[in-house]
């Protein structure tokens, strides 16, 4: 059953429409992730859910409830809903302790309670510390204690790693990833970064101007991107013109398996084609093609590599297996390429 449901949700800012016509249908206990580009929608959709803002149109329900329509808007403190925001916000007069047992209410076992969600985040050794005496990670563990306290039904985490550098955001998103799972907590995240929904969510949302673009798993959005646009935001692609021949496409890169992603297209039609840079081998094959440059970046690489036609398109490759410049090789695709129109 879904737990969250949003449908057909509109929502405006004035004569701005942020949200155009959004339905979603989350099941209890999944991670989800909303990602898309500055400014399409995503913090709104956020705030939608959590009360914060009316809906102009459609409805959200929370566990079968409607908690937000055109008649009516259920508080967001009675909503059950723990937020982690962008920059912790942690309240800097009281302690670590006082931070997480914020919404706890007062009780013999609250102390017991606090202790349990510290040693979750694994923060129990520092209890009695300031938020001032915390780096940017462990502020941003005690956020999320904080908001895990009251037993949320739902967790709106808007994007609660931006502010990390690059070690602590992959090493702290794992962390986080097992500590919802482990709670079988349902939890909706909002990135504008693809490889983090990619890696924590087990269903993705991409959004573009307030609409929803394609809903699927990590593995459909990056394998199976309804649009080009979509192909392009979730991830590298090589892209060529091309003659569809029904279950095949003809293109710079030869005669290649392809799998058609629009419908309108009939055969011998031109075509645009999208492959991902790993989706080309070197090695075997009929395509020749020159190394012009190659860009290391430790367990794996990028050639950019030069066809006789001059058509240029780039691999990706495992460090180990990258060509030198001005080497000459021989190319294939070894996964179906996509097309669209
Ligand atoms: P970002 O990744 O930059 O945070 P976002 O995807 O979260 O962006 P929103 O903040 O939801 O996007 O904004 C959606 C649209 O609504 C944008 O066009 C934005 O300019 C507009 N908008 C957001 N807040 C307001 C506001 N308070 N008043 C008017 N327009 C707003």
């Amino acid at each position: 059953m879904s737990w969250v449901t949003l449908d057909g949700v509109r929502v405006s800012y004035g004569s701005q429409m942020a949200l155009d016509g959004i339905n979603l249908a989350i099941p209890q206990g999944e991670i989800v992730a909303i990602l898309g580009p500055s400014g399409c929608g995503k913090t709104t959709l956020l705030r939608s859910i959590a009360g914060l803002l009316p809906v102009s149109e459609g409805q959200i329900s929370l566990g079968g409830r409607i908690v937000s329509s055109t008649g009516a808007t259920v508080a967001p403190e009675r909503r059950g809903i723990g937020w982690v925001p962008q920059d912790s916000s942690l309240f800097p007069h009281l302690s670590v302790s006082e931070n997480i047992g914020f919404g706890i209410p007062r009780g013999h076992d609250r102390a017991e309670r606090i202790r349990q969600l510290a040693s979750m985040v694994g923060l129990l050794e520092h209890l009695d510390r300031a938020p001032s005496q915390l780096s940017g990670g462990q502020a941003q563990r005690v956020s999320l204690a904080r908001a895990l306290a009251i037993r949320p039904a739902v967790l709106l985490l808007d994007e609660p790693f931006a502010a990390l550098d690059p070690m602590l955001r992959s090493a702290l998103r794992t962390e986080v990833a097992e500590l919802l799972r482990s709670q079988s907590s349902t939890a909706i995240l909002v990135t504008h970064d693809q490889e983090e929904a990619l890696s924590l969510a087990d269903h993705i949302a991409v959004m573009m101007g307030g609409r929803i673009l394609q809903w699927g798993t990590p593995v459909e959005v990056y394998e199976r991107p309804t649009t080009s646009w979509v192909a392009r935001f979730v991830g590298s692609t090589v892209e060529l013109p091309g003659l569809w021949q029904g279950g095949r496409v003809s293109c710079a890169l030869g005669m290649i398996e392809a799998v058609l992603m629009d419908e309108e297209v009939a055969e011998g039609d031109t075509v645009r084609i999208v492959v991902r840079p790993e989706w080309i081998a070197i090695g075997a094959g009929e395509i020749e093609a020159v190394v012009r440059s190659v860009s290391y970046s430790g367990h794996d690489g990028t050639a950019a590599l030069q066809l006789l036609d001059g058509t240029r398109v780039r691999a990706r490759l495992a460090a180990t297996e990258l060509p030198s410049v001005g080497d000459c090789v021989r190319l294939s695709v070894r996964r179906s390429a996509l097309v669209y129109r």
